[in-house]
């Protein structure tokens, strides 16, 4: 969906359609490098993160293996308290692999500082985590990613995988949610 279909609940564009491809071109251009030679699994955060691997895999001019996570973060209200609880785990074994976390947003930093040392903790090579996009609260948080998209404000946003109430993930581009959705 674009934005002239979804015009009035968004308030303002972020990042557009066009932004993310070449975002994600780079980032695949620099993991490409950075694991020559070595074999790699890319683990997707469910629902949020289905669009960057679903564009990402497909940059990717080489192999890889592909699996998927659900995670919830317990919390009051839209907080997350970095208690979280896997809803789907994985296939497969990961033990000596070079794992690639594949994730939407970085808020808090909370759930992906969880799901890092859950999945050091089954004898992986190493673990590295891509991000579309990361907020500034997520500094407070000791949780090293290495490829970020995109630098936000701390605001609501919605599309290209996140949602307000399961809604907006199928916008092609990323904007603020106007307030009279919500409100
Ligand atoms: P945190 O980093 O543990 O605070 O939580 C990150 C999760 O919160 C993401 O995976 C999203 O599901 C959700 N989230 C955080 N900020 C936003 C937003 O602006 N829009 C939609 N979902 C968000």
């Amino acid at each position: 969906m674009d934005l002239g279909t979804s015009g009035a609940d968004i308030e303002r564009v972020v990042v557009t359609h066009e932004q993310i491809q070449t975002r994600i071109a780079e980032l695949a251009r620099a993991i490409e490098k950075d694991y020559e030679g070595k074999e790699l699994l890319v683990i997707g955060i469910l629902k949020g993160a289905v669009m960057t691997m679903a564009d990402f895999v497909r940059t990717l001019n080489r192999h890889v293996e592909m699996d998927w996570m659900a995670v919830s973060s317990y919390g009051s209200g839209t907080k997350s308290s970095g208690v979280v609880r896997i809803l789907k785990d994985l296939d497969r074994d990961i033990t000596n692999k070079h794992v690639l976390i594949i994730e939407d947003i970085v808020d808090t930093g909370l759930t992906l500082s969880w799901l890092k040392a859950n999945l050091e903790s089954r004898g992986t090579k190493t673990v590295q985590i891509l991000t579309m996009l990361r907020k500034p609260d997520a500094a407070k948080v000791e949780v090293d990613v290495k490829y970020v998209g995109f630098d936000i404000p701390t605001e609501f946003v919605v599309g290209y995988g996140l949602d307000y109430n399961e809604r907006y993930r199928n916008l092609d581009f990323i904007g603020v949610l106007a307030k009279h959705v919500y409100s």
